[in-house]
C-alpha cells in the first residue's frame, strides 16, 4: 500500500460513507488473506481488521511470496491502498506481561511473527492486549480502581510489558508497523482496564513512537468509564486525549457491550443493542482526531432480521451517528495536532477563547497552530537543533506578533532563552505557556525547571507536581522533585519521590544516587550506602559516585570498605582529594602509618591541600597524645601541619580551636 493517498473520497464529496468515515469490520480470512479485502471492499468499507494467522495456534508457517502479492494486489486501486487502514489482531495467546520467562519468551517469538506479517503486508498497525500480570488476582465483583497509582502486581505486569515491547523493537529493527495496544475490561488480572496503563507501558518504552492505541467502546463502558451522556463520552474521549494522547491511536474497535457498564465482562454486541448507549458512538463518529482511524466492528456476523448482513446494518448505525465534518480540514487538523505535538512533545489540550476585536467583530484568540504556523514552529525547533537561538527566538516573536495567545511559541522561547542562559526572561515567558494551556505537560515542566534554577524552589516544587498530574510515572519529572525537595531540606518527600523515579527505572543509576542523598538527609546511613551501592552496579563508578560512597561507609562507621571504595577511587581519580579521602578512612581504621603515606601523596600531588595538612595534624597529634605528651617532635609536626593548613585556608574554627585546646602555639620555639 502506498503510503500518500491517491484515493480518499474527494473534499467535495464530505459524503458520510464508511469509506469516507474508515468505518469497517473484523473479516475472515478463510480461503485466503486477500478475499477479507475483497469482502471489504464489496461492503465499500473504508477499514478493516483481520488476523493474518491462525490466532489460537503459536506457530505459523510464514507467508508465502505469492499471499502477500495477492493481498497488496486486492489493496491496489481501493481506499486500502492508503496505510492505516488495515489492521491485524494478534494471537489470543499472547501475554507480554507473563512473569514466568519461558511464557514470555514464547509470547515475544509470537508477536514477532505477528509483526513481520504485519510489515510484509503494508499493515500498518497490530492490535495487542496488553496481558495479564497474573499475581494476586481481584475478586470478579471488584470494580475497577480507574484513577489510582497501579498496584505493585500491576507496576511489575506493565514494566514486563514494556521490556517486552522493547525486546521485539530490538529483534525487528527499522519496522514501520506498530504494536497498537487495546483497552481492556479489566477481567482477571488483565492490564488495560485503565487509560493510565497503556500511558505508562509508552512512557516506558525505548522506542514509544512505534507504540500505538487501539480503543475498543464494549471494554471502556466494561471497564467503567464515564459514557452515558454525550458530556460523559466527550470526557472520556479528553481523558484519553490528556492520558494517551488520541493522535497516538491507531484503531477503534467499534462494538456495544451485551454486559453492564462497570461489570469488567466482555461480551460485545451490536450497535444500540446493549449498555454502550449512543453518546459514546456518536462522540468517537464526530472526532476529528479520530477522522482517519479505521473504526472496525467485532460483532457478530450473519443476517439481521431485516435480512442484511449484520455488518452492513452496525456500519449504518455508526454512519448515521456521523455529522457532516468536512474531511479535508479534520484531517488536516488531524496531522497538524500531531506535528504541533511531536513538537512541543506534550498532549496538552488547547483552549480556545473570545476576544471583541476595537471593531466589535469577536476573534478566536487560539493557542493551537494553524497549519502555516505549525510550519513556523517545526522551522524554529529545527533552528534550535543546531542551537541557533536567535533565529527560533526571531521565528517564535514573529508568531507571537501575529496571535498573542500561540501557547506553543511562548513554551519554545523559553528553552529558547533558556537555552541561551537568560532564566529570568525564560521564566517569563513559560508563565505565559502555562497560562495559556495549563494542561501541557512541556510548559509546566519547563516553568518548573526553570524557576528551580532561579532558587525559587517552592514555587518549582508546585510547577512539577502540577507536570505529575499530567503524567504521573514521567521519570524527569519525579527525579527533579526529589532533588528539589532536598534543596529545602524536606527529606521525606525527596524520599516519596526518588522511589517512585528508581521504581519507574530500574535500572537509572542517577535514580539511586538521588535516592541515597535523600536517605542520606533523612539519617538512614545504612539505605543509603545500599542506594549508592547499587548506583555503582548500575553505571560506570564516577569520581563524584565514589567519593559519596567513601563518605557514607565512613558515616556508618565501615571503614574497611571505605578504604576499598578509596582505594578504587584513587586508581580512576589520582587527586589531592582521592588520596586524602583514602588517608581519612585508614586514619579511622587505626592504620596509621598508612594513613601518614596516603597524606603525604595528596600532599606531593597537591601541596597546598589543606585536608590533607589537617589529616597529617590529626594523626601527629594522635602520636603525641598517646606518647603521654611526651613525644615533642610529633607535637611540632602537628603545630606546623595545622598552621600552614590555616595560612592556607583561614576559616577552619575546628582548627583553631585544636591549636588552643592542646596549646599547640605556646611552644616557646
Ligand atoms: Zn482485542
Ligand atoms: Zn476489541
Amino acid at each position: 500500500m502506498a503510503k500518500t493517498s491517491t484515493t480518499t473520497p474527494s473534499n467535495s464529496s464530505s459524503a458520510l460513507t464508511a469509506e469516507s468515515l474508515w468505518v469497517g469490520a473484523h473479516l475472515s480470512v478463510a480461503g485466503g488473506l486477500h478475499l477479507a479485502v475483497e469482502e471489504a471492499k464489496a461492503l465499500h468499507f473504508g477499514g478493516l481488521q483481520v488476523f493474518t494467522r491462525n490466532q489460537r495456534v503459536w506457530v505459523t508457517p510464514p507467508l508465502e511470496a505469492d499471499e502477500v502479492t495477492a493481498f497488496r494486489a486486492a489493496c491496489a486501486s481501493s481506499v486500502f491502498e492508503e496505510r492505516g487502514r488495515i489492521v491485524s489482531h494478534n494471537s489470543y495467546l499472547v501475554n507480554l506481561a507473563s512473569p514466568d520467562d519461558a511464557a514470555r519468551a514464547k509470547s515475544i517469538d509470537c508477536e514477532c511473527a505477528e509483526l513481520e506479517r504485519c510489515e510484509q503486508l503494508g499493515i500498518a498497525a497490530s492490535v495487542a492486549h496488553p496481558g495479564a500480570h497474573l499475581g494476586t488476582p481481584r475478586k470478579p465483583k471488584d470494580p475497577n480502581d480507574l484513577l489510582s497509582e497501579p498496584t505493585a502486581d500491576e507496576l511489575g505486569g506493565l514494566r514486563r510489558i514494556a521490556a517486552s515491547i522493547d525486546a521485539i523493537h530490538a529483534r525487528l529493527r527499522g519496522y514501520e508497523v506498530r504494536i497498537a495496544l487495546e483497552t481492556t475490561t479489566g477481567s482477571g488480572t488483565n492490564l488495560g482496564y485503565a487509560f493510565r496503563h497503556l500511558a505508562i507501558i509508552r512512557e516506558l518504552v525505548k522506542a514509544p513512537e512505534r507504540v500505538a492505541f487501539c480503543i475498543d467502546t464494549c471494554h471502556i463502558v466494561s471497564s467503567g468509564y464515564a459514557h452515558a451522556t454525550a458530556k460523559d463520552a466527550d470526557r472520556t474521549l479528553a481523558a484519553f486525549d490528556e492520558i494517551c494522547g488520541l493522535q497516538h491511536v491507531a484503531v477503534m474497535h467499534m462494538n456495544d457491550s451485551e454486559a453492564l457498564p462497570a461489570s469488567r465482562r466482555d461480551l460485545h454486541a451490536h450497535i444500540g443493542h446493549g449498555t454502550c448507549g449512543k453518546p459514546i458512538f456518536t462522540a468517537v463518529m464526530q472526532h476529528p482526531k479520530l477522522a482517519r482511524v479505521p473504526k472496525t466492528l467485532e460483532t457478530e456476523k450473519g443476517d439481521a432480521p431485516n435480512g442484511k448482513p449484520w455488518d452492513l446494518v452496525n456500519a449504518q448505525a455508526l454512519l448515521a451517528m456521523a455529522k457532516k465534518l468536512p474531511l479535508a480540514r479534520a484531517s488536516k487538523l488531524a496531522c497538524m495536532f500531531f506535528a504541533v505535538s511531536l513538537l512541543v512533545g506534550c498532549t496538552g489540550q488547547w483552549f480556545k477563547r473570545t476576544q471583541v476585536t476595537k471593531a466589535g467583530q469577536p476573534v478566536v484568540l487560539r493557542t493551537e497552530p494553524t497549519v502555516d504556523e505549525a510550519d513556523v514552529l517545526i522551522a524554529a525547533d529545527r533552528a534550535m537543533a543546531h542551537e541557533d537561538y536567535d533565529t527560533a527566538l526571531r521565528l517564535f516573536r514573529d508568531l507571537l506578533n501575529d496571535n498573542p495567545t500561540l501557547s506553543p511559541a511562548y513554551l519554545g522561547m523559553g528553552q529558547a532563552l533558556m537555552a541561551e542562559g537568560d532564566p529570568q526572561r525564560a521564566e517569563t515567558a513559560f508563565a505565559r505557556a502555562v497560562k495559556l494551556t495549563p494542561a501541557s505537560f512541556a510548559s509546566q515542566f519547563g516553568h518548573a525547571e526553570v524557576l528551580s534554577v532561579l532558587g525559587r524552589f517552592s514555587d518549582s516544587i508546585d510547577a512539577f507536581r502540577r507536570a505529575l498530574s499530567i503524567r504521573p510515572m514521567d521519570f524527569a519529572t519525579n527525579l527533579a522533585l526529589a532533588k528539589t525537595y532536598l534543596e529545602i531540606d524536606q527529606s521525606s518527600n525527596a524520599l516519596i519521590f526518588a522511589r517512585k523515579a528508581a521504581e519507574i527505572d530500574p535500572t537509572s543509576a542517577a535514580a539511586q544516587v538521588q535516592l541515597a542523598e535523600a536517605w542520606t538527609k533523612a539519617g538512614n546511613g545504612s539505605e543509603a550506602v545500599r542506594a549508592y551501592e547499587i548506583a555503582i552496579e548500575l553505571a560506570e563508578p564516577s569520581k563524584e559516585l565514589l567519593l559519596a560512597l567513601v563518605q557514607a561507609y565512613g558515616a556508618e562507621k565501615r571503614f574497611e570498605e571505605a578504604v576499598n571504595t578509596a582505594q578504587a577511587l584513587l586508581l580512576i581519580a589520582p587527586d589531592a582529594n582521592a588520596a586524602e579521602r583514602l588517608g581519612w578512612a585508614r586514619f579511622r581504621l587505626g592504620r596509621f602509618e598508612e594513613a601518614l603515606a596516603a597524606y603525604e601523596q595528596a600532599l606531593t600531588i597537591d601541596p597546598n591541600h589543606w585536608p590533607s595538612l589537617n589529616g597529617v595534624g590529626v594523626l601527629k597529634l594522635n602520636v603525641w597524645i598517646k606518647s603521654e605528651k611526651k613525644l615533642d617532635a610529633a607535637r611540632h609536626e602537628a603545630r606546623a601541619a595545622f598552621q600552614q593548613s590555616l595560612m592556607i585556608n583561614g576559616d577552619q574554627p575546628k582548627v583553631t580551636a585544636l591549636l588552643i585546646k592542646y596549646r599547640l602555639s605556646d611552644d616557646p620555639r
